[in-house]
This record gives structure tokens, C-alpha cells and sequence, in this order.
């Protein structure tokens, strides 16, 4: 690779940060750009468990092994499916024997960020397009500033990104199902009760077309989501918890207790998509990785493992091919196929989930995947 080539990452997200971070573990000095103006200015969302094959293969590419043991929580691995009439219909054996251990979002973008120079990021730039300079390299435009120029321009800011619109006409779908993210602070000392409901992992509950999914995170905090299918606009009227405690009218008390202790941050997340097998023709200087190449629904838990894994190979290809546009290509080509039955089994997992037979097909998923064979 020619270290000297200029490189800009849109998005300080997981696979943002992870792909600036391997290049610069090799000597080379991407430039981040990120609309947020701090790491804290909002909440990252909630716990994710990073794959050993993905996830957590690029962390080791990344150099950042012993950051990952300090943030992972393998004790919380658990897995419990209930009915809406508080029936436990499934528990997995083991909470603490997967090798899909949890990390806190936060987490995680700060081991990232920790092991970046402090330049490395610029906050508070919002990317508003990109342009060409015509002699094949591209500047960066933030309302009526300019970065740049670049040779390669990667856009790694997620479901609406800027950068997307310069190599494919597709728009993220929506997929019918809204996610309303709510939060239980310290549940030991708080709500024993529920966080013993939960239990040490992901407890999901569902039921005529409805279902709650509650996950135990750092700090005895439970982050839960209340899903079923209205309009995707659904949230900009209605975010309350008497709403919310509204569409699981007749539900188990013991269930509907989740939103009795719930604090007031609610947020509404209308579940999008790309279509399954989105690809674009290579153009010189552009790529994407992540939810902006291939947005899925979070029901495989696969898109940020995805975003992390396309980061360290797009930084394989760059640091081992001395052409940029050659290694870019081969970059694409092969992620555009890896993706493929990811996408496939969320895009499926989004049709069936609250539909008359979810309940059955979770608790076969759950037997066929926890259960020792
Ligand atoms: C409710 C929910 C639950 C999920 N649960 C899981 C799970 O359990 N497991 C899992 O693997 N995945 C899960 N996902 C999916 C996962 O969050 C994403 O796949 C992952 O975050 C993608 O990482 P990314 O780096 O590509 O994009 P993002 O995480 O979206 O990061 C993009 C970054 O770009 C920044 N940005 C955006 N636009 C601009 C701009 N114009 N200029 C500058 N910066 C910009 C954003 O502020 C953000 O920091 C879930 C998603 C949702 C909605």
C-alpha cells in the first residue's frame, strides 16, 4: 500500500473506528469524520454480542485482544423465552459457556477510541456530501466547509448514509416493525424482581403479534424493546409508557412490570433494510462498509459483526495490495457475496417475527441453537 494515500472514514461508528484504528495500527493516518459532536452526546444503545468468526476477528486484527476480555461479558449469555402469560417456555442451560460473549455499545466505541491518536476524529462534523475533484479524488463537504481532497472516501455512517447516494439509488425499506428502546436503571438494588425475570442475559417475550425483548446490561442496567407493526412514523406521536403499556393490554402483570419501572427515555427505532444482494458498480475513491452497504433488520444480530468484519478486510486489501482501486474491488466483490445469508436470514427473521407462528419458530430457533446437541 502507498502509506501516503488519503484517506477519509464518514461515521465513528463500530466499523469506522475499526477500520481506522487497524490502518493505523499499520502506519497509516485515516481521518474520521462524525456528526456527534462528543463519544457521550447520546446514549449508544444497548448490549451486543460480538462473533468469534467476525466481531471479535477483527478486534484481533485491531490489536485490542485484552481490551475486549476487559469489556466482555461472557456471564451474561443467557437466554429465556416466555408467553404473554408469563409462561417460561425455554431457558438455555449455560448463561456462561458461549463464545458469543455481550459488550456494552459504549464500551466498545471507547476501547476503539482509546487506542486512536485524539486527532484522529473530528466531532461535530456532519457530512453533508462529496464531491469530485475531477482529477479522480474527492473532498468532503460539511455545510460550507470542505475537508479534503482524498483518494478514497469510505462511508461508514450507517442506515441514511451520504456517501451511499454517489454509488446506488437504493433506499433502506422499511421493514413494518418498530422497535420502542426503553431502560430500567439498577435493577439489582431497584427491581429485584425484574431483574431476576430477566435473568443473566436476554429474556423474550412474545405474543399475538407482539413481543418485548429485555437485555441485561453493564451495570445492572436492563435495556428492553417493545416491538410490534404500526407505521413507521408511529413513535413521532405516541412515545409514552402509557402508550407503549397500551398496545400489551392483557398481558402477565409480571411482564407489563418492565414498563412500571422503566425511566422516561423512550426512543422509537422503525426497523429499515436494504434489499438483500444490494451492490453497486466500483467507482474510484468511494466504498462503503457496514449498515450503509448492507442494512438488515437486528433480528440475526449479525450488523455489527458484519460492519466490524467488513472494516478488517477492506483494511487487509488496502495494506496488502499496492493499488487502492484494485484493492477496493476485491474488497467489494467478496463482501457483497459474504453478506448474502446474513441478510437473507434477517430479512426472513423480519417477515415471520409477530407473526401467529413466531412463538413456535422462536422456540424452535432457541432449541436448535442453545440446546447441546
Ligand atoms: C434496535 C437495534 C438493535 C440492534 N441490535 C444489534 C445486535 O444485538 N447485534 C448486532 O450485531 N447488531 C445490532 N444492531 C445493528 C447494529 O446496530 C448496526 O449494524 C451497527 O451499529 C452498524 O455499525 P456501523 O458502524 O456500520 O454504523 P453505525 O453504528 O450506524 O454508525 C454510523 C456512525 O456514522 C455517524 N454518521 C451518520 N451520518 C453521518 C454524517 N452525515 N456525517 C458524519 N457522521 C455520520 C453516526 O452518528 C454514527 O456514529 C441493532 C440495531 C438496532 C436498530
Amino acid at each position: 500500500m502507498n502509506t501516503s494515500l488519503r484517506i477519509a472514514i464518514v461515521g465513528a461508528g463500530p466499523g469506522g473506528l475499526t477500520l481506522a484504528r487497524i490502518l493505523y495500527r499499520h502506519g497509516v493516518n485515516a481521518s474520521v469524520f462524525e456528526r456527534e459532536r462528543s463519544p457521550l452526546e447520546r446514549p449508544q444503545g444497548g448490549t451486543l454480542d460480538l462473533h468469534a468468526e467476525s466481531g471479535q476477528l477483527a478486534l484481533q486484527r485491531a490489536g485490542l485482544e485484552d481490551a475486549f476480555k476487559r469489556i466482555a461479558r461472557y456471564e451474561d449469555q443467557g437466554s429465556r423465552l416466555m408467553d404473554q402469560h408469563g409462561r417460561l417456555l425455554f431457558e438455555a442451560p449455560n448463561p456462561d459457556a458461549g463464545d458469543r460473549p455481550e459488550v456494552d455499545r459504549t464500551a466498545l466505541r471507547q476501547a476503539l477510541l482509546d487506542s486512536l491518536p485524539p486527532d484522529c476524529v473530528s466531532w461535530g462534523a456532519s457530512v453533508t456530501g462529496v464531491r469530485s475533484t475531477g482529477d479522480e479524488r474527492w473532498t468532503l463537504h460539511q455545510g460550507a466547509l470542505t475537508h479534503g481532497p482524498f483518494d478514497l472516501v469510505v462511508g461508514a455512517d450507517g442506515a441514511w448514509s451520504k456517501i451511499r447516494p454517489l454509488l446506488s439509488t437504493y433506499q433502506p425499506q422499511y421493514s413494518g416493525l418498530t422497535f420502542i428502546e426503553f431502560g430500567i436503571d439498577d435493577a439489582d438494588r431497584q427491581h429485584p424482581h425484574l431483574a431476576a425475570l430477566v435473568g443473566r442475559g436476554t429474556l423474550q417475550v412474545a405474543g399475538e403479534a407482539r413481543a418485548i425483548i429485555v437485555q441485561r446490561n453493564a451495570n445492572a442496567h436492563l435495556r428492553g424493546y417493545a416491538i410490534f407493526r404500526v407505521p413507521s412514523d408511529w413513535g413521532a406521536d405516541h412515545l409514552s409508557l402509557p402508550a407503549l403499556k397500551a398496545q400489551f393490554h392483557g398481558w402477565h402483570p409480571q411482564v407489563l412490570a418492565l414498563f412500571d419501572a422503566a425511566n422516561e427515555t423512550l426512543l422509537a427505532r422503525p426497523i429499515h433494510a436494504l434489499p438483500v444482494g444490494h451492490r453497486w458498480s466500483h467507482r474510484q475513491g468511494l466504498t462503503l462498509i457496514g449498515d450503509a452497504a448492507h442494512l438488515m433488520s437486528p433480528f440475526g444480530g449479525e450488523g455489527v459483526n458484519a460492519a466490524m468484519l467488513d472494516a478488517a478486510e477492506l483494511a487487509q486489501h488496502l495494506l496488502e495490495t499496492p493499488d487502492c482501486s484494485s484493492a477496493v474491488q476485491a474488497y467489494e466483490n467478496h463482501m457483497f457475496e459474504r453478506v448474502i445469508p446474513a441478510a437473507q436470514g434477517s430479512a426472513e427473521a423480519a417477515a415471520i417475527q409477530l407473526s401467529h407462528d413466531s412463538l413456535a419458530l422462536s422456540l424452535a430457533h432457541l432449541h436448535h441453537h442453545l440446546t447441546p446437541q
